[in-house]
């Protein structure tokens, strides 16, 4: 049975499994009696989200939404497997990432290109193909009922171009997936949670990352729901933070461009931001410790720039 804490207002994080424990969420939401999951890890986490269900009071035929906040595999790539078991209930995607949940196959070969074949099929599995017939695309400003309660989708790229944030008028909290950021919670200090945007490949817009960041704070919410990993609250300071943050990338990728070492380089110098801002948080880590937290974000981050600085020249 996987770690479900209950957060209020019929909110549920459920922790997928994926890579270690409290790294990725899935956030079941129920409203008289129906439910909708947000986010669903992988084909591996499948099996502990549904084990969720009456550990919560649920049958399976009470999920009416399989919502994917984008269609990043530790997001969506279990989404087609539960389908498969959740016959009665709809997929939510963005309009972009939609027919990538009805034929997975250039989703699989792209993630391929970034982490290779035999680690894919570890980590994922085979991805599930879903039914074209039920799925709902759900453009910007796209009110979806889940029993009554509305949840509105709002067009957030700059992590990726097929990311929808997703607002809960009833909590007054924004399901945010990847573009609030990560804020993993050993990295938390005396100010609070640590967060560091994710820039992986291959979408990384930094303007429109800063936009859509702006836009989410300005529904003033309580809380954002983060997919990695969830509920956190003081969501100005930590919006200032995302902001900073993201213009130093910015500012490095651009410095590094052109040079014949940019990758090395770029590696190197993501690696001393991030221990820059985790230093200045004031996290009580022994080194080590926190590069075994964020040694994978780091690599992912780098990489995420240099196709930024690729697609921003062609
Ligand atoms: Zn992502």
């Amino acid at each position: 049975m996987p770690a479900i804490e209950a957060l209020g207002h019929g909110i549920h994080a459920i922790d997928t499994g994926f890579v270690r424990p409290y790294f990725d969420a899935s956030h079941l939401v129920v409203e008289r009696g129906r439910a909708a999951f947000v986010d669903v890890g992988t084909n591996f986490s499948v099996p502990g989200l549904l084990a969720a269900l009456p550990a919560v009071g649920l049958a399976s035929d009470a999920v009416d939404y399989v919502i994917v906040t984008h269609v990043h595999l530790d997001h969506a790539g279990g989404a087609g497997e539960m389908m498969r078991l959740l016959p009665q209930a709809k997929l939510v995607v963005h309009p972009r990432g939609a027919r990538h949940m009805i034929d997975p196959r250039r989703l699989w070969a792209g993630a391929s290109a970034v982490y290779g074949e035999e680690v894919m099929l570890r980590n994922y599995g085979t991805l599930v193909p879903v039914d074209p017939t039920r799925v709902i695309e759900a453009p910007d400003g796209f009110t979806l009922e889940l029993g009554g309660r509305p949840l509105l989708f709002l067009d957030t790229p700059g992590h990726a171009r097929h990311h929808f944030c997703i607002w809960d008028e009833a909590s007054r909290s924004m399901f945010t997936g990847d573009t609030f950021g990560l804020a993993y919670r050993e990295l938390a200090s005396e100010r609070g949670r640590f967060v560091m945007p994710t820039t992986t490949p291959v979408q990384f817009e930094p303007e429109a990352l800063v936009a859509s960041i702006d836009r989410l704070v300005g529904y003033q919410p309580q809380a954002m729901l983060l997919t990695h990993y969830s509920r956190v609250t003081e969501v100005e300071r930590l919006a200032d933070e995302l902001r900073h943050q993201i213009s130093e990338l910015a500012t490095l990728g651009r410095a590094v461009d052109g040079t014949p070492d940019r990758a090395a380089r770029l590696r190197q110098g993501v690696r001393e931001l991030v221990n820059g801002w985790v230093r200045d948080h004031g996290t009580p880590l022994p080194q080590l410790a926190i590069d075994a937290v964020l040694d994978v974000d780091i690599e992912l981050n780098a990489q995420g720039l240099e196709s930024w600085l690729d697609r921003d020249k062609r």
